[in-house]
Order: structure tokens, then sequence, then C-alpha cells
């Protein structure tokens, strides 16, 4: 790589990131080049954004078009791409409102203070404790860690925003044992992403979605890493068949550009009233009509996500490679089980021209674009096989 930009970063950027020694500078359909021209078929969408690919013409139509137009107002005006997207996600969930944010920790924040109003409004002070599962990862805020159910990302920021109780994924019992009356939601994510792709059971679902419904704790879904088409429908809790009172998106909606919000319906639909929320840049033009040009082209794309990750899901199954342990996951995102370092495993994969990422503590994730096609499916498989056969 160009080492004068590997330079600039060591010396002007704070040292966050365990990045790796490759500099990208463009990218066509699924195809990555970096600083010295060499390809790599992408598997990872700049960990689950680039759901359109680079450069789908639509999407960079849509982008500079509202560029030239109208790049930022302020919520305090109207504009028409913040209106049409926020219809249109309603069309696509069925919930009836949106508040949009920038980023995935944002949006649930978002869905926290909605969560606390609603019990707030109804019950008074004191019910204001958010249930997470253990391994969960909701965002890097302060309030976001506190809901992030491991402690490796606690270590040297405490105190965390209090009102947060971690039980196990699956743990239905440790839930109805909470009768403290100061519980007013469960927030969860329905594949646990950065966790190690893992998924709920979805009898697990079923039982808690009823005991929310039951106690009138608002059931929240973080679907920042599974919504917007990743795992096969719109919103993973279409395909897992429960109906959550709040969702959470971000990372995919807008194909590339910061973009998030959550959604309310039903009886928390207008929680949220003037004042009670805000951001500077939320519905920002540009990124709306990115997503709205995201949507139009997931809509093709969406009838062959769960086929595309079936395909690579057998592919790797079918290697017989002796370090791969099992794939999990929905639609395209998907985890790759392994014995050994994944982060060793992904290194060489790059190094060999095949984006991936990690998970977890034994885990390669996969999350490719949602448009890639067959063939490149199969060239990025060719290198798994490879590669991974290396190590063998
Ligand atoms: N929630 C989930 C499920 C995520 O996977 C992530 C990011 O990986 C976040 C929240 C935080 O999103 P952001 O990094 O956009 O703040």
């Amino acid at each position: 790589m160009k080492e004068h930009i590997k330079n600039l970063y060591d010396s002007h950027i704070m040292n966050t990131y365990a990045r790796y020694g490759v500099c990208f500078e463009r990218g066509e359909g699924c195809t990555l080049y970096d600083t010295d021209g060499k390809s790599y078929i992408d598997f990872a969408s700049g960990i689950g954004v680039n759901s359109v690919g680079y450069a789908h013409q639509k999407w960079v139509a849509a982008v500079s078009g509202q560029a030239a137009r109208l790049a930022h107002v302020s919520n305090l005006y109207y504009t028409l791409p913040g209106g049409e997207l926020a219809a249109r996600l309603g069309g696509l969930s069925g919930m009836t409102r949106v508040f949009f944010s920038n980023s995935g920790a944002e949006a649930n924040e978002g869905m926290i203070k909605c969560a606390r109003k609603y019990s707030s409004d109804k019950y008074g002070k004191g019910r204001h404790t958010v249930v997470t599962l253990v391994n969960s990862f909701h965002g890097r805020t302060i309030t976001t860690l506190a809901a992030t159910g491991q402690d490796v990302f606690h270590k040297n920021f405490h105190p965390l925003t209090g009102g947060f109780v971690h039980v196990e994924m699956g743990d239905i019992a440790a839930l109805r044992a909470m009768d403290g009356g100061d519980v007013c939601a469960v927030m969860l994510e329905l594949v646990q992403g950065e966790g190690g792709v893992l998924p709920c059971p979805p009898e697990f679902l079923r039982e808690l979605a009823a005991l929310c419904a039951e106690r009138d704790w608002l059931l929240c879904a973080d679907e920042v890493q599974t919504g917007v088409g990743r795992c096969g429908e719109w919103f993973a809790f279409q395909k897992l068949g429960v109906q959550p009172d709040v969702v959470s998106f971000a990372k995919g909606i807008a194909g590339g550009l910061p973009l998030g919000g959550f959604m309310t319906g039903g009886k928390c639909e207008a929680v949220l009233g003037t004042g009670d929320h805000a951001t500077t840049f939320g519905a920002n033009p540009i990124c709306c009509a990115a997503a709205l040009a995201t949507l139009d082209i997931l809509e093709a794309a969406l009838p062959s996500v769960e086929i595309k990750g079936a395909r690579i899901r057998d592919g790797i199954l079918g290697m017989n490679l002796p370090m791969i342990k099992g794939v999990r996951g929905l639609g395209l995102m998907l985890g790759i089980q392994v014995a050994g370092s994944p982060r060793e495993y992904v290194q060489a994969l790059l190094e060999a021209g095949l984006v991936c990422l990690t998970a977890g503590s034994d885990t390669i994730r996969l999350l490719p674009p949602l448009v890639i096609s067959e063939s490149d499916i199969d060239r990025g498989l060719g290198i798994f096989k490879s590669t991974m056969g290396g190590f063998a």
C-alpha cells in the first residue's frame, strides 16, 4: 500500500482501529480496488453498509442530483426526500413513524429514550430499566455501551449510563423473574452481529414478545445490522414472525452514506413529541435520496438474498475444511465458526483478494453486498477455498 497514506493515518488519526494494511481507492459492482490497482471481491460491504455495491449508476445519480439541488437545510424545514423515505419505510415495515439519525448508536439512543418516555408517560417515575442480552452489541456511546452486553467494551469507560441489565439469550425464565416493576423495555438484535452472528431462537422470540405484551414492556428490535434486506426480508422481525414496538436501523439503509433511525407504531407511535429529540443532520436530503435509490435497487435484489446466502453456506460447508465448525446466520448475514484465529484467516483472505470480517472470538463474518452476483459469489468462494485450504 502507499506508505504516505499510512503515515498520514499513523501521525494524525487516533489509533482506535486495528486496521488491515490495505488502502482502498475505488469500487465497482462488488469489486474493490486498492491504491496499487489490486482487485478484491467484497464479502463485507463496509460492515454491512454497501448493500448495493459500489458506484451503482442509479445510486450515484440520486446522490449527485440531490447534492446539486440541496445538501442540507436542517429539521426546522420540510424537504421531499425525508418525507418520501419515511413513507416508504412505513410501507416496507408496517411501522408508522420514523425519526432519522446519522448512525446505529444514535438510532438506539433514540429508541431507548422512546421506551423510557413511553413508560414515564404512562406509569410515572421509576420504570426505566432496559433489558438487553449478554453478548449483544448496540453501539459505542456511553448509553449504548451500557446497553451492550459485553464487558470487553466497558473497560475504562465507567460510570456508564444506569438502568440496563443483561440476560442470556434464550433465558425466558430470567426475564419472567424480573417483576420488580422497574422495567420499561427489552432491546435486542434478532441476530447478534458483532457478538458472533448468533440468531435468536424463534421460540424465545415468540415467548419474549408475549411477555413484553403482557407486562407492557416495549419490544425494541435493534435492526442496525439485520435490517434493510440483510436477512432476506426488509426487516428480520418480518422473517422471524415477531412484531416489535420500536425498530432501529442504520448501516445498509443509504447504501454507503451515514443514515440511521428508529421507527415506532401502535401504542408508542406518538410517544416522542416536539422538543423530545433532535439531531442536526437527521433526514439529510442527500442521505435520504441515497436511501430511496438504495431501496429501489434492493427491491429487485431482495427475493434472491436467501438463495445467495444458501449458495455461500453450502459452498463453504461443501469444502470440508477441517477448521470450519459450522455456518450460522440468516440471508446474507453469515458467520463461519472456525478453530484457530479468525483475524489471521481474514488477513490471509484479504491478501488473496477476498474482503471478509471477524465477529466474536471464533467467527469469520460475511456481509456481502445484497446485489452480489452468483459469479462473484463463486469467485469469492474459490479464493476462500484455496486460502483456507492452505491452513489445513
Ligand atoms: N447496533 C448493532 C446491532 C450494530 O451492529 C452496530 C454496529 O456495528 C451498532 C448498533 C452501532 O452502529 P454505529 O456504528 O453506526 O453507531
